[in-house]
């Protein structure tokens, strides 16, 4: 491991799921793909994955409409507004864009980013463009909604800054990711369904996720804790599989300017 450098502080890694591809930086915790494959064969996995976005779920966002429909509703109420009208959002690596029609149902006026799917995403009538830098520079953010997106960066506190530069003085960033230290984490180890999954380059923990936008300079931000009852309605809308996999095993965050 000690050729990889920790991509956060440059320190040394330890071993730590290190038979999935892993190593946990032995000064800041951050866990992060050891070899990371080379921005040319990354790009190759996203475009096969594109040629077939319907079954490939892994890389174009598998969280179905009612899924995101649920998520949506729970954000807007920690948010404390009803709904999202008049509000200019951005969702940032929109995947197959449920999560923002489920922003547009709502009232947003969204602007998806998804650099491999943003053609599958036009088709579907969703405002998209393939980079942050390609939105026109006068549009700023109410907010921001990033789900399943930050593992998938090597250094995602870039990211996070290049978002915090577009938002609004009193704008508001969602971010989801997979919980490295939640208990399908802990329980799955080397055989975590997030860790196998070869596009993920950091896995995030409480701690290292606060690291991250620390850095990229949100001041607040808080760990959102959505309990989601078992109502017989609530159980068809979200699936069993859903249940299965925990909400536990996501970090959701919500950080301000
Ligand atoms: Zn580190």
């Amino acid at each position: 491991m000690s050729e990889d450098r920790c991509p956060f502080c440059g320190n040394d890694a330890a071993l730590y799921l290190a038979t999935a591809g892993f190593g946990r930086c032995r000064s800041c915790s951050l866990i992060f793909r050891a070899n990371v494959s080379g921005p040319a064969d990354l790009d190759e996995l996203y475009a096969q994955s594109w040629a077939h976005p319907e079954t490939n779920r892994s890389e174009t966002g598998g969280t179905e409409l009612a899924h995101s429909q649920v998520y949506a509703r729970l954000l807007a109420k920690s948010l404390a507004v009803n709904d999202f009208r008049g509000l200019t959002l951005c969702d940032f690596g929109a995947g197959r864009g449920s999560m923002a029609q489920a922003l547009i149902e709502l009232g947003g006026e969204v602007i998806a980013i998804e650099p491999y799917g943003h053609e599958y995403l036009i088709s579907r009538g969703i405002k998209t463009y393939k980079t942050l830098a390609d939105v026109p520079a006068q549009v700023q953010f109410d907010g921001i909604v990033s789900v399943s997106v930050l593992e998938h960066l090597r250094a995602p506190w870039q990211e996070l800054e290049q978002l915090r530069d577009r938002l609004k003085s009193k704008g508001w960033a969602y971010f989801a990711t997979p919980n490295a230290a939640g208990l399908a984490a802990r329980i799955g180890g080397n055989r975590w369904r997030e860790a196998l999954r070869p596009g993920h380059l950091v896995l995030l923990t409480p701690g290292t996720i606060a690291n991250a936008l620390s850095k990229a300079g949100y001041t607040n931000f808080k760990r959102l804790k959505w309990y989601i009852g078992y109502r017989r309605g609530i159980r068809k809308a979200l699936g069993y599989s859903l249940q299965l996999s925990g909400f536990d095993g996501e970090l959701r965050y919500l950080a301000f300017n």
